[in-house]
């Protein structure tokens, strides 16, 4: 079976980059690569869930943090998978400052813009990772 990719947003709660990072993830895992990609609550490794657990010890995991302490990427890794990627959210606005979010209810055009590059970013990494998937990275 061939593996799949999974997005792993962090929770973010109250932080517009955090928000950035879900709705990146959810334009990947439902408009761009919904055949390869799919995407879980993060919440669901942290209680040990056996079916959350499987899907990212046996499929390719990327990560997406909305700030440094990297919850997201460090979920992953106290089940004791090594994520393939990991993503910070401000890395990608430190390439794009002019385009600021809003809010946190509200990302405003520039954040919504903001997650569609991230997205696009992340397609690349899938793109990569199916590569490889087939031999030809
Ligand atoms: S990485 Fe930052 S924004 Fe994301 S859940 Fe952790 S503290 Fe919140």
């Amino acid at each position: 079976m061939e593996k799949k990719v999974v997005v792993l947003p962090c929770s973010g709660i109250g932080k517009a980059y955090g928000e950035i990072g879900r709705q990146a993830a959810y334009q990947l895992a439902e408009d761009l690569r919904p055949e390869e990609v799919t995407t879980i609550c993060l919440a669901r490794l942290m209680i040990d869930d056996p079916d959350a657990r499987g899907l990212v010890r046996d499929n390719f995991v990327i990560t997406v943090d909305g700030c440094a302490h990297d919850c997201a990427r460090k979920t992953v890794e106290s089940t004791g998978k090594r994520v393939d990627r990991a993503l910070r959210v401000i890395d990608t606005y430190k390439e794009h400052r002019d385009l600021k979010p809003q809010g946190v209810l509200e990302l405003g055009e520039p954040g919504l813009k903001l997650a569609h590059i991230l997205a696009e970013r992340l397609e690349e990494e899938v793109d990569c990772m199916m590569r490889k998937e087939q031999g030809y990275a």
